[in-house]
């Protein structure tokens, strides 16, 4: 396994990355990227074990159990995003062993050798799309959706753009699959296969805007934020033993839809502790401002906790109604997974509303810690933030600086359309979760409360 320290010095491996028009010399020392390289580095350090040892975050789980387990423990975002793409390959692998073995056996060899080599991948999804109306074959530029534009005997090479991609500069390896179905004449355009960032021809450019300043007033986007990537192949070469899908266009989609599933229930696992987060925020600010038992404030947190609740159940059935794969690994139920993430992006806007509301005008205009550490202004600022004996100004302010940057910092609007539309926007959530919905059970259930019988 690589330490913090050594996965840092991997990224010195010739890759191209851009950021704000120039090409980065150094990706670990470039102030863009120092929020989330820390936190990898961090996720590296953490699940460190010396010998022969496999990081225990991103062995597939495989029992209900062990899936629960994993669930509860906590990654940074980079290593959780490669457990999804590694249990994502090994979920499609199966999926499309009756037409594509060599897929399967190749899905499999990769994840063995990432899981030794403990490196870090991206879900490379999102095409340019060019016109929505059309479908890849029909678009005026023939790359707007990624593709094989030519086969060698020893691999194929790709052309085309992945945008969107999450901390992509700071990846070793990206997973590129299709974004969507595919028909019989698009062929080219059905390619899974594994690229490394820094295989040539591949340009990142990164697009973002890390939290500025001093960090301790950002304290939850100097944790969690992450710089997204467009992504440019200009005619890639990937060898065979990299490549999981070429051609097969009825399985084009089987990896946008275990990715998907994987990356619900994941995020379905961070939005059940986010909602208790924002719940345990609008508590604490509501106290800490001596309005915790006022009849509004407290029917608002009643139904945030409601939402939190319903978030968290989602999670929990996704988990207990889990099923075994060929592979092993244990795959959530899809149903309450999609529903879950459903509902959880939904009326994450609510949730942010209850909590300013709770939260007054501070959540915006509370001073920085360099104002309190300000000898003319700190003891003022902290008498003034103060609301009685047991309430500190400086505690009352770093609480309004998370309420900040959970509603309305760049972080917050960052992370609201991440909400949103990581992982498929909410129609895609709407469409997966009808169905797996069991129409039949829910019409017995009708004929039944009408005295019609069964339908057979
Ligand atoms: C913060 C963030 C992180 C992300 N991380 C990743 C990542 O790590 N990897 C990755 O690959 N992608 C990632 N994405 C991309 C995400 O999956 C897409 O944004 C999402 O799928 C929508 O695609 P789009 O942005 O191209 O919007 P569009 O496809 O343009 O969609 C916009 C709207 O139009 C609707 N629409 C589009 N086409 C049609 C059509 N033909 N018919 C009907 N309705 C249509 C959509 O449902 C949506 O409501 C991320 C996005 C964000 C914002």
């Amino acid at each position: 396994m690589l330490t913090g320290a050594e996965y840092r010095a991997s990224l010195a491996d010739g890759r191209r990355v851009y950021a704000d028009g120039r090409q980065v010399a150094d990706v670990a020392g470039h102030a863009d990227f120092v929020v989330p390289i820390a936190a990898a580095a961090g996720g590296y350090d953490r699940f460190w074990k010396p010998g022969d040892a496999v990081n225990e975050y991103l062995k597939p789980p495989e029992s209900a159990d062990a899936l629960r387990a994993h669930g509860a423990m906590r990654a940074d975002q980079l290593t959780h995003g490669t457990f999804t793409c590694l249990m994502t390959l090994l979920t499609a692998g199966d999926r499309i062993a009756d037409v594509r073995p060599q897929g399967q056996a190749a899905a499999r060899k990769f994840v063995a050798e990432a899981l030794r080599r403990d490196i870090r991948m991206v879900e490379t999804i999102t095409d340019a799309k060019g016109d929505r109306a059309l479908p890849p074959a029909k678009q005026s530029d023939p790359d707007a959706y990624l593709r094989v534009v030519a086969r060698q005997a020893d691999g194929v090479i790709i052309r085309g753009a992945k945008l969107h991609v999450s901390l992509a500069a700071m990846a070793h390896e990206l997973m590129v699959i299709p974004t969507k179905a595919m028909k019989k004449d698009e062929a080219d355009y059905a390619i899974a296969c594994a690229v490394p960032a820094n295989a040539p021809g591949v340009k990142i450019v990164s697009v973002g805007a890390p939290p500025h300043g001093d960090l301790r007033d950002s304290p939850i986007g100097a944790v969690r934020y992450n710089p997204q990537c467009f992504i440019i192949f200009e005619d890639v070469f990937v060898p065979w033993d990299r490549v999981f899908l070429d051609g097969e266009t009825e399985h084009a989609a089987s990896f946008a839809h275990a990715l998907g599933l994987w990356l619900r229930a994941g995020s379905l696992a961070q939005a059940a502790n986010e909602a208790d987060a924002i719940v345990g925020m609008a508590q604490l600010v509501a106290e800490a401002n001596g309005l915790e038992k006022v009849a509004h404030i407290r029917e608002k947190i009643t139904d945030m906790a409601l939402h939190a609740t319903m978030v968290r159940a989602a999670y929990e059935a996704s988990m207990a109604n889990g099923q075994v794969q060929p592979n092993g690994a244990v795959l959530p139920n899809e149903l309450y997974a999609n529903a879950g993430k459903y509902l959880a992006a939904a009326e994450h806007g609510l949730m942010l509303r209850h909590l300013l509301d709770i939260a007054g005008g501070s959540a915006l205009t509370a001073p920085s810690h360099a104002d309190f550490e300000n000898p003319e202004t700190g003891d003022l600022l902290r008498k003034y933030m103060a609301t009685k004996p047991e309430v500190d100004g400086l505690y009352r302010t770093k609480l309004f600086h998370a309420v900040r940057d959970m509603t309305v910092s760049s972080y917050a609007g960052y992370h609201a359309i991440g909400q949103l539309l990581g992982g498929g926007g909410l129609n895609a959530q709407r469409v997966v979760m009808r169905g797996r919905y069991d129409f039949d059970r829910a019409k017995q259930f009708a004929r039944d409360a009408s005295g019609l019988g069964s339908n057979t």
